[in-house]
């Protein structure tokens, strides 16, 4: 039954259009039919039915289509466009320069969340109540933002109250989606290759297709400019590392990744996107340890890519295979670390490229309080010790503010700025886009896996940092 052909037909609104990457069969005022090849293929084939907001463009050898359905009724394509593009021109460089697929489609249902929105900036606090009321309209209308890949397009949910409002935060997944081309989707085990729907067998190399693939997100990240080398340490890598070290009982990523939709390892799935990344971090210093910098984990992975994008592995041949293209005694790091369940290495891993980590160190932090509620690609100040310098009502853009809003008090060493140091934040007051700077407070604290780049670097640590933050 699953290699049956399969053709499904919609009714559908004269002025609707059904986008997807399955072909279209049939045509009319009020239907349109399609067909798959397969089950496998229906299921791998999201269609959007929306009225027609398209727009097209070109990355080497790739035809991307982004078509949106927006509850707002305005287009959003053509803008969406303009965001996706650069991380595909970054993405086609960090791969080699040719894309593995003659086209892609982006797909995004875009819901209204103005009405959140005008409740978040009106309401003057974040007592209870409005707590209470806030999390019942974020209810009521079903905000939630997700993505899924396929072969050819993936699906993006997401809330907007307009085009400029859009969550950044949604954008931070395009390249992980389109980069699962690459694995799962063809580097892959037969155990994904044959997925059994009806009895499901998870394959034991989600630190490949979950880790590897985020981990590269953030590199290719740091190559377009969306991240500088101190975005890349703190804002992606930093929060990676406190929720991938947190687990109080050490795991096994294997045994993880094989019983991911069972207790107790389902409640805590976002582990592939935290400790995952930073497996695959530490597998890449190891890599460029063993070879001297000669190889890095991207000159592995592709070069197995390339060999095997057509073949799906035996369960028992991925990791040898990785062993084998860089080095016999790679084989340890995988059997301490993703096999086995040591916990990781992070300070010695870094200090191969010149970094320095300490999980936990005792020194004064910025003292800073502030009340705020979070807009997509802003933040919106209710409440500031400041007052003489934000108001309420300025928006901070989260890229200048960071996760933690420590990005301002924040040297590009990885540094926090001494006391009476002046801090400079770029805002939006009124509409105008203004810079407002005061003296930094500081407080004694505790820095919680404080990520510094090296001043003074041996000649080996500095060749691999170079290798790293450019590869
Ligand atoms: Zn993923």
């Amino acid at each position: 039954m699953q290699d049956l052909r399969i053709n499904v037909n919609f009714l559908k609104p004269a002025n609707f259009f059904g986008l997807t990457s399955l072909e279209t069969i049939l045509e009319s005022s009020d239907s349109q039919g399609f067909t798959a090849k397969d089950y496998d293929e229906l299921f791998d084939s999201p269609i959007l039915f929306s009225k027609s907001d398209i727009a097209k463009f070109k990355v080497a050898n790739t035809e991307f289509i982004v078509g949106v359905y927006n509850e707002m009724g305005n287009p959003l394509s053509e803008h969406f466009a303009e965001i996706i593009k650069p991380k595909m021109m970054a993405l086609k460089n960090f791969v080699g320069g040719q894309l593995p697929v003659d086209y892609y489609i982006f797909l995004f249902y875009v819901k209204d969340f103005s009405k959140l929105e005008k409740f978040l900036i009106e309401c003057p606090d974040f007592e209870w109540g409005n707590t209470k009321k806030a999390l019942k309209i974020n209810r009521e209308y079903g905000y939630s933002h997700g993505a899924v890949e396929h072969n050819n397009c993936s699906l993006f949910c997401t809330s907007a109250v307009s085009a400029e409002q859009t969550s950044f935060e949604l954008f931070d997944f395009i390249i992980h989606e389109f980069f699962h081309i690459y694995t799962p989707k063809s580097l892959h085990s037969n155990l994904i290759h044959d997925f059994d729907y009806v009895n499901p067998k998870l394959s034991a190399h989600r630190w490949l297709y979950e880790g590897v693939t985020e981990y590269f997100t953030g590199l290719i990240k740091l190559k377009t400019g969306l991240y500088d080398v101190n975005d890349f340490l703190q804002e992606f890598l930093r929060p990676k590392i406190q929720r991938g070290t947190q687990l109080k009982k050490p795991m096994s990523f294997i045994e993880f990744s094989k019983n991911a939709n069972k207790e107790p390892y389902r409640n805590v799935y976002f582990q592939f996107y935290a400790r995952g990344p930073i497996l695959a971090m530490l597998l890449d210093f190891e890599i460029m340890r063993l070879t001297r910098g000669k190889k890095t984990l991207r000159e592995a992975f592709f070069k197995i890519w390339h060999e095997y994008k057509n073949t799906p592995l035996e369960e028992d041949e991925i990791i040898p295979l990785f062993v084998e293209e860089v080095h016999p005694d790679l084989q340890l790091f995988f059997e301490r670390y993703i096999v086995g369940k040591e916990p990781l290495d992070i300070e010695s891993g870094f200090r191969t490229v010149g970094i320095k980590y300490k999980k936990e160190v005792s020194q004064k932090v910025p003292l800073f309080r502030l009340s705020y509620v979070p807009l997509f690609q802003y933040i919106c100040i209710k409440k500031v010790d400041y007052p003489d310098v934000l108001k309420t009502g300025d928006k901070i853009h989260m890229k200048d503010w960071g996760r933690r809003g420590r990005k301002p008090f924040t040297k590009p060493d990885g540094e926090f700025l001494e006391e009476g140091e002046m801090v400079e934040v770029p805002l939006i007051r009124n509409g105008e886009d203004i810079k407002v700077s005061f003296p930094a407070k500081l407080k004694g604290g505790v820095y919680q896996h404080k990520i510094t780049v090296m001043q003074e670097m041996t000649p080996v640590q500095k060749k691999l940092f170079i290798k790293w933050v450019n590869q």
